[in-house]
């Protein structure tokens, strides 16, 4: 069964997440959705709600979607998973650099596991999850960004 891992901090998921879980579900039968806990990082979201905001969102009822979380190496974690592919979306130049590295990273940690990269979808190729939390803490209009319950989660998060 081809699967593959969609890694990231989803904090929180926004519609060009989820554009590249519906794309990347074309090329692979499964799609495991791991959510980085990372102590280093100080997200908005705890993993729990970010975790309840992606189930919330998921096309179809979440059929072949896994949410899961993970920390430490993510090579580490694909083998646990007995999973060889990483998915990543790839938006503005911007991430080219930095996603090359990380799968370089990655490649040399576990030779193994490859990254495969599906490109940002034109209405989303500027949505990141940061860009998303600052226009909402000013309010702004993110309705068509993100799917309704981040909506809903980020208006309780930045009353105004
Ligand atoms: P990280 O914190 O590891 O950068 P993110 O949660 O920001 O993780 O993103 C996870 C993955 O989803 C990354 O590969 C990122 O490039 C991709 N991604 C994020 N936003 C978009 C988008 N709007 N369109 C396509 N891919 C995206």
């Amino acid at each position: 069964m081809a699967v593959a891992i969609y890694p990231g901090s989803f904090d929180p998921i926004t519609n060009g997440h989820l554009s590249i879980v519906r794309n990347g579900l074309v090329a692979f039968e499964r799609i495991i959705i791991a959510v980085l806990n990372h102590p280093t990082k100080s997200p908005l979201l705890s993993v729990a709600e970010r975790i309840a905001l992606i189930e919330a969102s998921l096309p179809n009822g979440g059929a072949n979607i896994e949410v899961d979380t993970f920390d430490g190496l993510l090579v580490d974690y694909a083998r646990k998973r007995g999973v060889r592919v990483v998915l990543r979306g790839l938006r503005a130049v911007a991430d080219f650099e930095y996603e090359l590295q990380m799968a370089n990273v990655n490649r040399h940690l576990n030779e193994s596991v490859e990254t495969v990269f599906i490109m940002a979808q034109d209405a989303y190729f500027y949505v990141s999850s940061n860009v998303v939390k600052e226009a909402a803490r000013l309010g702004g209009d993110i309705s068509k960004l993100v799917p309704p319950v981040v909506g809903v989660k980020l208006k309780e998060v930045y009353p105004r």
